[in-house]
């Protein structure tokens, strides 16, 4: 089936298709320092919160930009000056981490496994035990790079024993793939609204404990990105510092609304999974090998390794698809060369089934006799 080309299905990790209720949503204007907004802050901080279980614990500090914006204000606020880092890498987010500390000059150290190999819980212990002066642990959820889900949980408790901080960047899992820090302990869980949460491009946030917000006056390297400033001054009377971007709060008002309709993060993680599976048993029929296997998988986004078949030609592919009304993800992260497709946003398994078709038809009018790579 061919869709619109005007309306492609976007099967990429962010921004993402999004229900049509959703982009309604952004069609009023609302007043910046209005009681409306001021509402409609609150309720989305508070619903974000509950999440993942955070409501008597933590609390979510919204900010404007992309996800990366709120990686960088966490890192800046909660890592104090005299702190110290340990970024756990596995892909290109990881590495974003570590960039980000280098440049505002907060000490770090790294450690690395291979991008389809998760982080060990032990090896992380084995280091904080080793190096005292580490006060925090920074870690990707979904390494959105490969798609590979890393083991958070194991990671927090280890953290935890050895009594340092863990930030979990969960910007390509928040929503998606359950987290309760009441089980798992995060000092800061950092997301946007544009991925499994299924808004728009703009907002991103970080859940935040309190106890560690409140003691992080002062540590921030930058006035816009001061996560405690922002959060003391949202305390203080509901509003945002700096100009909100008042459509995309609205449109993820309503993306959480979508959320609790579908039946919360469980139910949206069993949709993922479900498409997941469809398009790697689809792609696995005609030939393609997925780079990760199933049990590191997670049902995010789906990296493919590239088909030796020399018909096969990753551009021609691309606007093949394009042509058909599928928008996949161009450009590779990983080392190894590859092509990833997107199992997230407000898409099911007809659209799967209809993108497995596209590349079907696509392949087969390449001239591609398998997509198994070298
Ligand atoms: C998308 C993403 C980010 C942030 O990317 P932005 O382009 O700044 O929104 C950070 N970490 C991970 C794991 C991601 O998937």
């Amino acid at each position: 089936m061919t869709r619109e080309r005007s309306a492609p299905l976007l099967l990429t990790p962010g921004p993402l298709t999004t229900a049509i209720a959703t982009r309604r949503a952004m069609l009023a204007d609302w007043g910046s320092r209005d009681e409306a907004f001021i509402a409609l802050t609150a309720r989305v901080r508070a619903r974000l919160t509950e999440l993942v279980g955070g409501e008597d614990s933590h609390v979510c500090v919204p900010l404007q930009g992309s996800g990366t914006f709120a990686i960088e204000a966490t890192l800046g606020t909660l890592v104090p000056r005299d702190g110290k880092a340990l970024v756990l890498i596995n892909g290109a987010y990881g590495r974003r981490m570590a960039k980000i500390l280098e440049r505002m000059g907060r000490r770090h150290e790294t450690l690395e496994t291979a991008e389809d190999t998760p982080p060990d819980a032990e090896a992380v212990a084995a280091r904080l035990a080793g190096d005292p002066a580490i006060t925090h642990v920074a870690a990707v959820h979904c390494e959105t790079t490969s798609g590979i889900l890393n083991p958070i949980a194991a990671i927090a408790a280890a953290v935890a024993r050895q009594g340092r901080r863990l930030i979990v960047d969960s910007m390509s899992a928040f929503g998606g793939i359950p987290l309760d820090v009441r089980h798992v302990p995060c000092e800061a869980v950092v997301a946007s609204s544009n991925k499994c949460l299924e808004g728009v491009p703009g907002l991103a946030f970080a859940i935040i404990r309190r106890n560690a917000l409140a003691a992080s006056v002062g540590n921030a390297h930058s006035v816009s990105l001061d996560l405690h400033d922002q959060w003391r001054a949202m305390e203080g009377n509901g509003q945002w510092r700096f100009t909100p971007p008042t459509q995309v709060l609205a449109a993820l008002d309503q993306a959480l609304v979508l959320l609790e309709a579908e039946g919360g993060v469980p139910a949206r993680h069993a949709r993922y999974a479900a498409n997941c599976k469809l398009l790697v048993d689809g792609l696995r029929r005609l030939g393609f090998v997925t780079l990760l296997p199933d049990a590191l998988q997670a049902p995010i986004i789906v990296t493919v390794r590239m088909p030796a078949d020399p018909a096969f030609r990753f551009d021609a592919f691309y606007d093949g698809l394009r042509e058909r009304g599928f928008v996949i993800y161009p450009g590779k992260l990983t080392e190894a060369p590859s092509f990833r497709i997107g199992c997230i946003g407000a898409v099911g398994p007809k659209d799967m089934e209809e993108a497995l078709a596209a590349i079907t038809a696509v392949t087969a009018g390449l001239g591609v006799a398998t997509g198994t790579p070298a």
